[in-house]
């Protein structure tokens, strides 16, 4: 592996977006900074030697071929759009890797049995259009091109007519492998979380991938004037929700040891002025787990608090539920994999789980299915302080290299 042509690829590909004032990425979904990294990227494939495609999408897509072409092929890969002032690393890390893991193949002559195809991700961040993964979501058919017809970004233009005029027309090409015929999806990330760098860790293993389930909570209490209203006669909506917050957080840590985290993001409140008790607040609860029973069981809590809070309160609510996800479990014998390559490159490691979604968790239900975390400063993601090291960057490409290696072999079996 040349770290060397990895760290040139991480600044070529981040001068597409970059805010010289803040040294920030802005590689948003279908801009066109971000389509020229996803065309760089299809430029590399192809000089490396891929069959390379656009779908309709707009995921870039290359495959070398393997020592026998009808085996079900290996996917690597990640996304390469970006947040608004974003990091170098989320995401283009596990695209820059995949390239490297290629141009390691084809410098050392590797064959493997499998083939192995490479993939750039679209629109895996929610920042434009509110809903993450994307084009993971479309490649393993969790959204069609009508659900594009639905799904709006934040200025109103609807997602099919943005990626329409965009999409390639593959003259019949066939489609570089088959949503249900893979071998397995593996994914190198940084881990966006402390845990790695507090624990001294080069490498996570991930486990699961947790899910939120999210509701929107509006208090109805009574707005009057903050002078006239004694204290016992009022209806104070701001109050009722700081006791919930409290409680919903009390919630969270009592379970965090099985994997819970437990958010209020956003408050809103009306009619939000000093001399006025607040009559209305809305809040919105994101209630993460990566086992949906004990996630569950932490909503009915949360719903049984703010029942109980209300009443006492005298508070009305509305408690509305906007939708949960499935926590995905990743393959063991793939983590196992991978475990093995550690010890024997003697890279520290630790099981973990992801409380973060990414492109990975839309293949869980349809192939084998792995992730691999390196460490980042701080845990800080989503920001132009996003930090990871040349050697940690080495280190999870070392391990994604000889994963996959492994993985493309017929003689291993995933169970
Ligand atoms: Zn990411």
């Amino acid at each position: 592996m040349d770290i060397q042509n990895v760290m040139a690829n991480f600044k070529g590909f981040n001068d597409f977006g970059r805010n010289p004032v803040n040294g920030g990425i802005n590689r948003l979904a279908f801009t066109h900074q971000e389509r020229l990294a996803a065309l760089k990227f299809s430029m590399l494939c192809q000089k490396a030697g891929l069959d390379v495609y656009f779908d309709f999408f707009g995921n870039v897509i290359a495959r070398r071929e393997g020592r026998y072409p009808e085996l079900q092929p290996v996917i690597v890969g990640s996304h390469i759009d970006t947040v608004t002032d974003g990091g170098q690393y989320d995401g283009l890390l596990g695209v820059i890797a995949a390239l490297e893991m290629v141009e390691h193949l084809n410098q050392h002559q590797i064959e493997t049995d499998h083939p192995i195809v490479i993939i750039a991700f679209a629109c895996e961040e929610s920042t434009r259009f509110n809903e993450a993964t994307l084009g993971s979501k479309y490649l393993t058919g969790k959204m069609t091109r009508d659900d594009m017809k639905d799904i709006q970004d934040n200025d109103g233009n609807i997602l099919y007519d943005i990626v329409q005029p965009l999409a390639q027309d593959m003259h019949g090409k066939a489609a570089l492998f088959e949503r249900n015929n893979i071998k397995a999806f593996l994914e190198l990330h940084i881990e966006q979380g402390p845990i790695l760098e507090n624990k001294e860790k080069d490498i996570g293993i991930v486990t699961h991938v947790a899910a939120p389930h999210r509701f929107k909570l509006t208090l109805h209490g009574v707005t009057s004037h903050s002078g006239s209203t004694p204290m016992p006669m009022r209806s104070d909506a701001l109050t009722a929700a700081a006791e919930i917050i409290l409680q919903i957080e009390a919630i969270g840590n009592m379970y965090h040891n099985q994997g819970i985290v437990t958010t209020v993001g956003y408050a809103n409140v009306y009619p939000n002025s000093m001399n006025a008790i607040p009559g209305e607040v809305s809040l919105l609860i994101d209630i993460r787990g990566k086992e949906v029973a004990i996630r569950e069981k932490v909503v009915t809590k949360i719903q049984q608090q703010i029942t109980a809070i209300c009443d006492n309160r005298n508070i009305t609510y509305d408690l509305n539920d906007l939708g949960q996800d499935q926590p995905g479990t990743f393959n063991s014998t793939i983590g196992a994999i991978s475990e093995k390559h550690c010890e024997t490159l003697r890279y520290s490691y630790r099981y973990m789980y992801s409380g973060a979604g990414h492109d990975a968790m839309n293949f869980v239900d349809i192939c084998p299915t792995s992730m691999l975390f390196i460490p980042c400063k701080a845990g800080i993601s989503h920001s132009p302080d996003e930090s990871v090291t040349t050697e940690q960057i080495a280190k999870g490409i070392d391990v994604l290299i000889a994963t996959t290696i492994d993985l493309a072999q017929a003689d291993t079996v995933l169970t």
